[in-house]
């Protein structure tokens, strides 16, 4: 079976595919400027979406993200996923901020999206709303009980940890595994919105940090065992249904394990989150043949993909609601 393999030998197995740039939240660790408002010209299509799907799955890819900006504010998203289960992607997910989730789930998974990830920065609802820059908790949480009624186990939220914007939600969050089958995923907030650098050192909280939080609060976590090549570390509350993860990209970077590439929705393929290297498959996706020019790109990102990315405060040209996360 053919493989994508990188200088590295770390085998390329996810795409992350951002389809569109605009959100309908303002998140202050991804889109500060609120530079998520309409999708330009030069958005992907479902035809470019396809092509790029087409590609990496005859180079072994098995599994696809769609994501965004919101990926739920784009209406063809059915169809990218139709093409992508028609086209062989074994594993089909989205991560949204849920808030169209109860309205379009039956035409996503009647197309066949196979999983869900939600972002959940606060369960209070005005912090939730600070958090999100207008966001509607209310909304958000029908969208989630949707999913736990429909059995798509396990849902898994994640919160970006904030100093002074959602801290004091940690265990809050936690607490919600409890009695629902849900995993709630803590991520350290990375550099990634071009936030002065005095500005970022202040609101990060390391994972260790987070998890003493909620250790204060229900006691000693045990481990779940999880596959060592998943950036989240998972663990329970002994006894409750539910388990909570830490995604550590500062304090403990996963790079060794990625195996990710990343078109974004301006149709460039980027093979680091945390690197600004980018390969551009417009000419690719013009060719006569699509399919086997984007795979030539493929495997010049591939090799291009650096073993780290940079985790410090550097400007960026970039944010996040434009990369895709
Ligand atoms: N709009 C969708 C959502 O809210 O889930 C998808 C896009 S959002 C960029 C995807 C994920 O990126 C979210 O789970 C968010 O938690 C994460 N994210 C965005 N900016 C981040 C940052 N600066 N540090 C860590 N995670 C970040």
């Amino acid at each position: 079976m053919t493989s994508l393999i990188d200088q590295y030998g770390r085998v390329v197995r996810d795409l992350r595919i951002s389809i569109t740039p605009r959100c309908n939240f303002r998140c202050g660790y991804c889109d500060p400027l609120g530079m998520g408002h309409k999708d330009p010209l030069g958005t992907v299509s479902v035809r470019d979406v396809a092509n790029v799907v087409e590609a990496a799955v005859g180079l072994g890819l098995t599994s696809v993200r769609f994501t965004g900006g919101e990926p739920l504010l784009r209406k063809e998203l059915p169809e990218m996923i139709t093409d992508a289960k028609r086209l062989g992607v074994e594993d089909i997910a989205i991560t949204t901020n849920a808030t169209l989730l109860k309205r379009r789930l039956p035409e996503l998974l009647d197309a066949g999206l196979d999983r869900v990830n939600i972002s959940l920065d606060a369960v209070s609802p005005e912090v939730f709303r600070r958090a999100t820059g207008g966001g509607n908790f209310k909304q958000v949480w029908e969208g989630i009980a949707t999913l736990l009624e429909l059995g798509l186990h396990p849902v898994k939220l994640n919160a970006v940890v904030m100093r002074g914007v959602n801290d004091h939600e940690i265990s809050k969050l936690a607490a919600l595994t409890e009695t629902l089958p849900l995993h709630v995923r803590f991520i350290e907030y990375m550099h990634l919105n071009n936030a002065d650098a005095e500005g970022y050192h202040r609101s990060f909280m390391a994972g260790k940090e987070t998890r003493a939080a909620v250790e204060a609060a229900y006691g000693t976590l045990e481990c779940v065992p999880t596959d060592p090549s998943a950036p989240a570390r998972l663990f329970k509350v002994p006894g409750w249904k539910g388990a909570v993860g830490f995604i550590n990209p500062i304090s403990e970077p996963f790079c060794g394990a990625c195996s990710r590439l990343r078109p974004t929705s301006d149709a460039k393929l980027r093979p680091c989150l945390l690197n600004d290297r980018e390969f551009d498959l417009r000419p690719a996706l013009q060719h006569a043949e699509p399919v086997t020019a984007v795979q030539e790109m493929f495997l010049v990102a591939a090799h291009r993909k650096v073993a780290s990315g940079i985790t410090t405060p550097v400007e960026r040209p970039r944010t996040m609601v434009a990369i895709g996360g």
